[in-house]
């Protein structure tokens, strides 16, 4: 196994409970602030949607069909125990999904808080 840079992002100055987690190695994912969507359902349950996550690779692109219609996904794993927490939205061919492009979803049962 390589060396692996763990990116650490910055903790809310008051102690709140602001950044996520990858539930089974507690690698941070992204911030609590950086949520965009809490509306979205999953494979898995329900969702956060983010511009940026962190600590995670992307795999191969595949089309995948949603109730909002086709896009281009990939799934996204985290870099230390390579759980599939989530997927990024390569393309969404539905004039009224394109805003998701580029960002990411995490399954929020994969997920921990952390205080
Ligand atoms: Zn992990």
């Amino acid at each position: 196994m390589g060396l692996l840079f763990v990116e650490v992002l910055p903790r809310d100055a008051t102690g709140g409970a602001d950044v996520l987690q990858c539930r089974r190695c507690r690698v941070d994912a992204a911030s609590v602030g950086a949520i965009l969507s809490r509306d979205f359902q999953g494979r898995i349950g329900r969702t956060y949607l983010f511009n940026r996550v962190v600590n995670i690779t992307l795999g191969p692109n595949e089309n995948r069909n949603f109730r909002t219609g086709l896009h281009t996904v990939n799934d996204i794993s985290c870099i230390c125990c390579q759980e599939i927490l989530g997927w990024r939205y390569e393309k969404a061919y539905v004039e009224s999904e394109k805003y998701k492009e580029g960002k990411f979803i995490l399954e929020r049962t994969l997920l921990s808080k952390q205080a």
